[in-house]
């Protein structure tokens, strides 16, 4: 409640001078310390880190790089774009306006390379015209309603056999390397041996992946005139937004594809859109995987695409966590607690694992034998080695093959 009313309008006032500022700044100490009951003394930075909030300062470049990400998404004649170019501000000797702040931010997080898609895309296509697509969720309502058992793989081929059996099949899929960042999407046609698959650019989310390899199936169909085929994707989110013709994230993405589809109808083509279930062996599916995995092996990106918001504001997300972390690693102050945790950005450190672990600990009911007994998933509740009840505190005190 408090923060939110700091931060409004920060990138108007960030540029005051640092005696103002600080008395933001410790009103975000002051509560720090009232929500965790630090004492007085503790080091700001080394209470941040505790409380998983990031310094005002820090914070306030992440809402710059953001301000900047929305009016980049808007179109040339924006009039608030106006405060991204330079003003007359340059012939002074210190620049610290918004736009020059922003501009030197955004070069640093090397965002400016990177194209924006734009914000509320407009179909050249008009809207009466536009052809909904068709998009068969039945084998997503059915696995949601009965569970995984009619899902089966068996069941999916006959589905598909029966219900598309006239229909070439297509399968899309995509993917992304959580550590480098790399995505890449595949689309195959096991039919006519067609396997196709591109590395697109990194951080873009495995959503955008997975429309994109959907557009590109698409193009594939209508130059090669197919006359019926079935994509079929195991991404819900991207069918679900196909059908609803609505995405939060990618407006862009579903308009093209709707465009696609416009020109499909008029040479008179039929694409339809399937939901199948990942990871059940289905053939197709599971080919498509394994080649998107391949191309995010690729050196280079093939495919440039301009990223949506959101996936700027996770870019800009994890350089303004970086800035923190160097912040913390270069901090005088708070060494007692850098010992402690020297990852910034994690709240009070311990995750949910953890949180689990520690509260069966303190309960005494756990996967040892002495709980499993009680459940019969174990003959004696017996330490195979003592041959006494094998609870946490023997377990921790007196087992003997932890004696060290
Ligand atoms: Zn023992």
């Amino acid at each position: 409640m408090i923060r939110s009313i700091m931060d409004y309008g920060c990138m108007v006032y960030g540029s005051a001078n640092k005696s103002h500022l600080i008395k933001i700044e410790r009103i975000q100490s002051q509560a720090l310390r009232i929500c965790c009951g630090a004492y007085s003394t503790s080091p700001v930075s080394a209470l941040q880190v505790e409380m998983g909030e990031m310094p005002l300062q820090i914070r306030r470049q992440q809402l710059m790089a953001s301000y900047w990400a929305n009016l980049r998404g808007q179109r040339e004649d924006h009039p608030t774009r106006k405060v991204l170019s330079p003003s007359w501000e340059h012939e002074k000797r210190k620049c610290n306006s918004f736009g020059w702040s922003v501009g030197k931010l955004v070069r640093d997080m090397r965002l400016e390379e990177v194209g924006c898609a734009p914000i509320i895309p407009l179909s050249p296509v008009p809207l009466w015209v536009m052809p909904q697509p068709e998009v068969d969720l039945r084998l997503l309502e059915k696995r949601q309603k009965e569970g995984s058992y009619e899902t089966e793989v068996y069941n999916v081929r006959e589905y598909i056999g029966s219900r598309y059996g006239e229909y070439v099949h297509i399968f899309t899929d995509a993917s992304k390397d959580s550590k480098t960042d790399h995505v890449g999407f595949a689309f195959i046609i096991p039919k006519v041996k067609v396997y196709k698959n591109k590395r697109i650019t990194d951080c873009l989310s495995v959503y955008t992946g997975e429309m994109y390899a959907i557009i590109m199936a698409i193009r594939w169909i209508r130059e090669v005139k197919i006359a019926k085929a079935v994509i079929c994707s195991d991404c819900s989110s991207a069918l679900i937004s196909l059908k609803e013709m609505k995405s939060e994230t990618r407006q862009d993405m579903v308009i093209e594809i709707i465009q696609e589809l416009h020109s499909i109808k008029q040479a008179s083509l039929e694409v339809q859109f399937l939901w199948v279930p990942a990871h059940i062996g289905l053939r197709g599916n599971e080919e498509a995987d394994a080649l998107a995995k391949k191309a995010i092996e690729r050196e280079i990106v093939d495919i440039q695409i301009l990223y949506s918001r959101s996936e700027i504001k996770s870019i800009i997300k994890r350089n303004i966590l970086k800035i923190w972390q160097q912040y913390w690693d270069n901090e005088i102050k708070g060494r007692h607690m850098h010992q402690i945790q020297s990852i910034v950005g994690k709240g009070r450190g311990r995750s949910r694992y953890e949180e689990n672990m520690i509260t069966r600990l303190r309960l005494g009911h756990t996967r040892l034998n002495s709980t499993l007994h009680l459940i019969g998933k174990n003959p004696t509740g017996l330490c195979e080695a003592c041959e006494v009840s094998e609870t946490v505190e023997h377990v921790v005190m007196h087992c003997r093959r932890y004696n060290v």
